[in-house]
């Protein structure tokens, strides 16, 4: 018995990762056929409904989107890339989102760096940080990001000037569907995390000493 239950308890990603889209795809599904019946009785208030029904559409849009990157099959072409001409092109994609919440998005005065990388995957791992951080954040001010040449790692820092985060949940973020958001996929950070992991780089996430939270990607040293 005992030994079933460690099996059963190591359900395999893929098993964990379907049984969540299942779960996460049938709640707004059960939503919508509930609006849907009400609006076949014939109810007043349609409005507040197609609105919602549009959210839940939203939601299940976002999640197949974020698991269609995850099926993306991987080619893996990487070469040497630098870090500011890929924050730019992430920076031409989210700056009209940061501006609408008086955000800048800035690079630190560095030296600019490279990693040996896949580009596209690396700019999908800063969009989901930089989006994160843009969400998180409810006063204007800036997103910072940071590159640091050490001696054995390179580090990319995203430092936003949010909340930051909770330690009590701290521990739970990249868990596949964990989000604190209303219209949140909780995919987000594992996405980037496999991302990393595929790198052989790391992510860490800490809370800064005054205000916000920094994500701190990890690369090996530049390598070909
Ligand atoms: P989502 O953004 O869809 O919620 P993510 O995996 O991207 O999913 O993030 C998971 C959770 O981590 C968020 O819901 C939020 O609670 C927390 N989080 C991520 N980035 C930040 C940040 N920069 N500041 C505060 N909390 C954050
Ligand atoms: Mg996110």
């Amino acid at each position: 018995v005992e030994e079933m239950m460690i099996r059963s308890e190591k359900m395999s990603v893929a098993g964990q990762l379907a049984a969540g889209v299942a779960h996460e795809i049938r709640n707004p599904l059960t939503s919508l056929k509930g609006f849907l019946q009400l609006l076949q009785a014939g109810v007043n208030r349609k409005e507040e409904y197609y609105k919602i029904m549009i959210e839940e559409i939203d939601k299940i849009e976002a999640i197949t989107s974020e698991l269609l990157f995850i099926a993306k099959p991987l080619t893996d072409n990487r070469n040497i890339e630098s870090v500011t001409s890929m924050f730019d092109d992430v920076v031409a994609l989210l700056n009209s989102q940061a501006k609408l919440k008086n955000i800048n998005l800035i690079k630190n005065e560095s030296i600019d760096g490279v990693i040996y990388c896949n580009r596209s995957q690396i700019k999908q791992v800063l969009i989901n940080l930089i989006k994160n951080a843009i969400e998180a954040m409810v006063e204007p001010g800036n997103i910072t990001l940071e590159f640091q040449q050490c001696e054995s790692h390179v580090e990319i820092n995203i430092i936003d000037e949010g909340p930051g985060i909770p330690e009590e949940i701290i521990h739970k973020l990249g868990e596949p569907f964990f989000t604190t958001k209303q219209s949140g996929t909780g995919l987000g950070i594992m996405i980037t995390k496999q991302i990393l992991e595929r790198h052989d780089g790391s992510l860490e996430i800490v809370n800064n000493d005054g205000q916000g939270s920094t994500f701190r990607i990890i690369f090996p040293n530049s390598k070909k």
